[in-house]
């Protein structure tokens, strides 16, 4: 059996012609699957009984549901625990702001990057993805919700740059003026550093908004911090995302997680300033959010601004990441498989 929500378009097309039903139907199919978004044949009203018995020999739908909803009695972040059909698990957050309805999916069930600040790891690794995974993220929000999802941050559990395959499909299907349309600028993409990768997707020429999780202004510091840098080291991902800027003109985000005492003096910001000094890149300040395991505070405010104000008399632009759903555990990196043994 092939899972239809995991076909691009074409693949799509290509199917239908190839089970001898005549090709428009690949459309309507493509619109009912990714447009309204419905989870099985039974829900399809235009394609006839005899069609839905052909296709459903050889073609099933993904299976998704809600496990459990935690909404956020300080703002209104929603975090969504979703179920797939292997019973495994992962976070998905709805986080509202002025300039529209995000949502912060997961690539991966856990994650093995083992980066010591984020919750999302502790568990290890359990598998990838698919593509319709993602998107059924978004869709189950989208219902529950009942508005439309206009952005999406792909900062939820999992490297994303380590499922490449099917996150460029998720990417080009829920682009699709076919499907939710949704833009491509309107799609963030966070990544801890794979660069292979980094250089594989400047040249994909899709206009997503690229993040690298920094976090330290030295290979030194940041081997401490993310076991990936021994692997990909520092100034061979800068000259990834050099490579990024000028291949897609578009402006680059840095994630900067402070940690008291660890990377937030005045040194350190100056560091920064120099690394990324020059460059066409945005900083992204975020307040280390609370991890049981990790044992590590957030910075002052009176630091973190301090900081800030550093960057930005050395010409690098740099905002504070606003903490949302911290107190349903929603907020950055707090996102991990809690609910397995359930
Ligand atoms: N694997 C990807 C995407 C997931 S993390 C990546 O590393 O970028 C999404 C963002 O949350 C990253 O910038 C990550 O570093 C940050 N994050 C993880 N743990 C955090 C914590 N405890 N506090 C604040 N931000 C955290």
């Amino acid at each position: 059996m092939i899972k239809i929500d995991n076909l691009s378009f074409n693949e799509l097309e290509k199917k239908i012609i190839e089970l001898k039903e005549p090709k428009f139907k690949a459309k309507q199919l493509f619109e009912w699957l990714h447009n309204k978004t419905v989870d099985s044949f039974d829900e399809i009203s235009n394609i006839s009984k005899k069609t839905k018995e052909n296709l459903s020999k050889y073609l099933e739908f993904t299976e998704s549901s809600i496990d459990l909803k935690l909404e956020s009695k300080i703002d209104d972040t929603r975090k969504y625990v979703i179920k797939f059909e292997d019973s495994n698990i992962v976070e998905s957050v709805y986080l509202k702001y002025k300039y529209g309805n995000t949502a912060c999916i997961s690539s991966q069930v856990g994650c093995k990057m083992g980066c010591a600040f984020c919750a999302s790891t502790k568990n290890g690794y359990i598998r990838d993805l698919t593509s319709a995974e993602m998107l059924k993220q978004i869709y189950l929000i989208q219902k529950d919700i009942c508005e439309k999802i206009t952005n999406i941050v792909i900062m939820g559990s999992g490297e994303p740059l380590n499922n490449y395959n099917n996150i460029i499909k998720f990417l080009n299907i829920i682009n699709d003026e076919r499907g939710q349309n949704i833009s491509m600028r309107k799609i963030t993409l966070s990544t801890c550093g794979i660069i292979p990768n980094i250089y594989k997707l400047a040249d994909e020429n899709i206009p997503i908004t690229l993040a690298i999780s920094l976090h330290a202004p030295t290979q030194e510091k940041r081997e401490k911090i993310l076991p990936v840098s021994n692997k990909y080291k520092l100034p061979e991902l800068m000259k990834s995302c050099d490579y990024y800027i000028s291949k897609t003109g578009r402006r680059l985000t840095f994630e900067y997680i402070m940690i008291k005492g660890f990377n937030d003096s005045s040194s350190d910001a100056i560091l920064l300033s120099n690394l990324l000094k020059n460059k066409l890149v945005n900083v992204n300040l975020i307040p280390c959010n609370y991890v049981k395991e990790a044992n590590l505070s957030p910075s002052s405010n009176f630091d973190i601004e301090k900081f800030k104000k550093l960057l930005t008399q050395n010409g690098i632009n740099a905002t504070v990441r606003r903490e949302l759903g911290s107190d349903i555990n929603a907020a950055c990196g707090q996102l991990r498989n809690n609910f397995l043994k359930r």
